[in-house]
Formats: structure tokens, C-alpha cells, sequence
């Protein structure tokens, strides 16, 4: 599904991926683990296509994606969570996510935006509860479902999360948890960068970066 091929990755003079290599396979949970700045953000973001000056071979179902936008990636069914979240603080929490909304297209594992809405909306009741709330008057854990929920508004196939439970409350880290390997039941497929063991041991491969090289099996 996705398949990375020596990925190496420069912030100026500074190499921060050397020679990474990667797959994560149809519905499969692969979960990313480093120590802080070992180069998982950057490594998703890269997959992203947001990331710094990159040079390797990303395929996605069998298309070079390389030259691909951030934005065309995205429409082809990758869904990319940041670890800051980025909403639109001063929008609602039913604004952020119909802000995002778009036709279903082939790559979509769900037909309408309304059936997606209602599907985040059971995946995460606690958002159902504070429609109308903006994004800035709601707990950390809070903003981190949405910002996940908002993403799962473009129907994507693979999920790309970038340290989903980190810094949350006990409950939401629950919550969230759940909600993920109940998208992971469905068919989802996830990268996921965490340093908490949370989803790790639900994962079907962990793969280990230091300092920017893979010391896992990919
Ligand atoms: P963390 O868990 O702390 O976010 P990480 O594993 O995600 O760490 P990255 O944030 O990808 O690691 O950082 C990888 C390397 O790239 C580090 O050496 C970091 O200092 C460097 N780096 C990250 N972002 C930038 C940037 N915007 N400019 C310059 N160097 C950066």
C-alpha cells in the first residue's frame, strides 16, 4: 500500500532520515518509535509531503508520489495528523470538520460527508457533546480527537498520526486509543509515531528510529 525506499532527508546542511526504508501494507497497524528528535516527525511529514528537502522512493498502491503536493496526497486517501493538531482554533468544532469535508471519491473508504460525519460523531462522543464549541475553549485531549476526526472527514486510507496520545488525560488517552484500533478493525491503515507504548502493543509491526536510521525490520 504504502512502500518507502531509502528516504533520506535534509533541514539545510543538517541530515536528519539517512537511507530510510519502509511499508505498511493494506489495514495494517505499524506504530513508529524514537527517542525526541530521532526524525518521526519528519518522517511523516515527508510521507505527507510537508516535510524538508527529501530525496528517495515513496510509492502509494504502486504510484511514485514524490512529486505529488501535499494536497494531491491527501485526495489519494492519505490522512496526516501533526502533533500540534493545527484546527482553526477560532472555528467550532462542527466548523473544522465540515470545513474539510469534500465529495467521496474512489479512494474513500466512505461514500458522503454526512455518513463520515456521523461515523466520527460515534467514534468520538464526547465531540458530539460540544458541536458548537471553538476548538480554543477545549482540553488538549479534546483538540487531538478533533483534529483526528477532522482528518477521518477526507476518508482516508492510511492514517498518519504523529504522537495521537501523547500529553492528553488518562481518559481521553483511553478514548482515543479505542477510537483508533476500532478505525484499525474497519481497515484503516495507520503509521504511528509514539514514544508511550500505547498503541504498540496492538501494533502489527513496531519499527524503531535512531537518530534518523531505521533500526527496525521493515
Ligand atoms: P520529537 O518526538 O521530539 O518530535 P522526532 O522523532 O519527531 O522528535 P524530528 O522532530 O523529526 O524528531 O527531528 C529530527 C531531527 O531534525 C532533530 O535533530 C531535529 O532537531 C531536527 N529538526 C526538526 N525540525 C527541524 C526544523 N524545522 N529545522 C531544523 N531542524 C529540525
Amino acid at each position: 500500500m504504502l512502500s518507502v525506499e531509502g528516504l533520506n532527508a535534509w533541514y539545510g546542511q543538517a541530515q536528519a532520515l539517512f537511507d530510510v526504508s519502509l511499508s505498511v501494507g493494506e489495514g495494517e497497524l505499524v506504530v513508529l518509535q524514537g527517542l525526541n528528535g530521532a526524525g518521526k516527525s519528519t518522517l511523516l511529514q515527508s510521507l505527507i509531503g510537508i516535510g524538508p528537502r527529501a530525496q528517495g522512493q515513496i510509492h502509494w498502491q504502486g504510484e511514485p508520489l514524490n512529486t505529488w503536493a501535499a494536497h494531491r496526497r491527501a485526495k489519494a486517501g492519505l490522512g496526516f495528523v501533526a502533533e500540534d493538531r493545527r484546527l482553526f482554533t477560532a472555528l467550532s468544532v462542527q466548523e473544522n470538520l465540515w470545513l474539510v469535508a469534500r465529495p467521496a471519491s474512489a479512494s474513500s473508504g466512505l461514500s458522503t460527508s454526512a455518513q463520515r460525519f456521523e461515523r466520527v460523531m460515534a467514534l468520538f462522543p464526547q465531540l458530539k457533546t460540544m458541536l458548537h464549541r471553538p476548538a480554543s475553549q477545549m482540553s488538549g485531549g479534546e483538540q487531538q480527537m478533533l483534529a483526528l476526526a477532522r482528518t477521518l472527514m477526507t476518508g482516508p486510507r492510511l492514517l498518519l498520526l504523529d504522537e495521537p496520545c501523547e500529553g492528553i488525560s488518562p481518559v481521553l488517552v483511553a478514548a482515543m486509543r479505542d477510537a483508533l484500533l476500532q478505525l484499525a478493525r474497519e481497515g484503516v491503515a495507520m503509521l504511528v509515531a509514539e514514544q508511550n507504548n500505547i498503541l504498540a502493543q496492538h501494533a502489527q509491526r513496531v519499527l524503531v528510529l535512531t537518530s534518523g536510521r531505521m533500526a527496525g525490520a521493515a
